[in-house]
Parts: structure tokens; C-alpha cells; sequence
């Protein structure tokens, strides 16, 4: 079984845009993967030879209602089922509260979590990404701009890099 990473996030971090540049050259587009269950995005990856899952969800938003809901409840199976879990937020929007509730659902779980500061390109990043640290999830808020590449290779290194 390949590794599993699962991008987690509010709305709007830029989770899609990332799933869409891991898995673009890949044909293997939401392939049907025995064990893993369907109601989520799934794709095949490679980045430097190694190749593993991405599953995308469609966001968690705080107090959910509705479609809000299913969409978090997808998220928290998404995490279930990640080796790795790449928590998106959003470089220009800054700190919200909504990436303070998955902090703190994150914090609890034995995953390995890796704070994604996305939408770097352009701005400040260094201080904008300041107070993601606050989040209490690792020492290391990673920097990336899904959107230009930026970071991303690096990042996934990271993450399927093998626990020591
Ligand atoms: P999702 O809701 O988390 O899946 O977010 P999307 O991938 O749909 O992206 C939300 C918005 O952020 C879109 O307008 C993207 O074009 C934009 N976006 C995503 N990545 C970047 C980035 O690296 N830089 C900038 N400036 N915008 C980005
Ligand atoms: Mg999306």
C-alpha cells in the first residue's frame, strides 16, 4: 500500500489547487483504491520517485450545519486514513478560528501534521506566517504557493520521508 496524504483546511486555503498540482501528470486520477473509501478525492502522486496517495476534502469550517457537516466528516475519515496529514492555511487571510478548531482536533490525534502555509507568492512570507506558530502543531510552519509550485516538492520530501 502506498503512503496516504490527506490535505486538510477551512475552505478556500488552496487544498484543491495543491491536490491538482500533486496529481496533474498522473492518469491515475481517483483510481479506485481497495480499503479506501470513495466519498472522497482521491489521486495517485509521484514527487522524486515516490509515489503515494492525495486525498483531497472538501474543508472544515468551525460550528457545522448541513453540507458544512458532511464535508468535515469526510475530513476527519481523510485524516483517519492519512499517514501524513497537510493542514492548509491561508498566508494572506492569516490565523482564523476555523484553523484554530482543526488545531485543536489535530492536536489530539497521533497523526503526523504538518502546518502548510499556503499563498505565499507575493507577500511577506516570514512574518505573515508568523502566527501560525500559535497553533501548537510542530516547530515549523511550512511555506508553500501551491498555485506556482513553490515549496511543494519539498514539503512532500517532508512529509513521506519515513518516521526515525
Ligand atoms: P480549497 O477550497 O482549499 O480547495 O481552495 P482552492 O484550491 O479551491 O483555492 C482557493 C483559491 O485560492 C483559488 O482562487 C486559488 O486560485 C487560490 N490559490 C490557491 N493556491 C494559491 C497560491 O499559491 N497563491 C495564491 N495567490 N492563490 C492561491
Ligand atoms: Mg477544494
Amino acid at each position: 500500500m502506498l503512503p496516504v496524504v490527506a490535505l486538510v483546511g477551512r475552505p478556500n486555503v488552496g487544498k484543491s489547487t495543491l491536490f491538482n498540482r500533486l496529481t496533474r501528470t498522473r492518469d491515475a486520477l481517483v483510481a479506485d483504491y481497495p480499503g479506501l473509501t470513495r466519498d472522497r478525492q482521491y489521486g495517485q502522486a509521484e514527487v522524486e520517485g515516490q509515489s503515494f496517495i492525495v486525498i483531497d476534502t472538501g474543508g472544515i469550517v468551525g460550528n457545522e450545519e448541513g453540507i458544512d457537516a458532511l464535508m468535515a466528516e469526510q475530513s476527519l475519515m481523510a485524516i483517519d486514513e492519512a499517514d501524513a496529514v497537510l493542514f492548509l492555511v491561508d498566508a494572506r487571510a492569516g490565523l482564523t478560528s476555523a484553523d484554530e478548531s482543526i488545531a485543536e482536533y489535530l492536536r489530539k490525534q497521533s497523526k503526523k501534521v504538518f502546518v502548510v502555509a499556503n499563498k505565499i507568492d507575493g507577500i511577506d512570507a516570514d512574518s505573515a506566517v508568523a502566527e501560525f506558530y500559535h497553533l501548537g502543531l510542530g516547530d515549523t510552519v511550512h511555506q508553500i504557493a501551491a498555485a506556482h509550485n513553490r515549496g511543494v516538492t519539498q514539503l512532500l520530501n517532508l512529509a513521506l520521508a519515513p518516521h526515525i
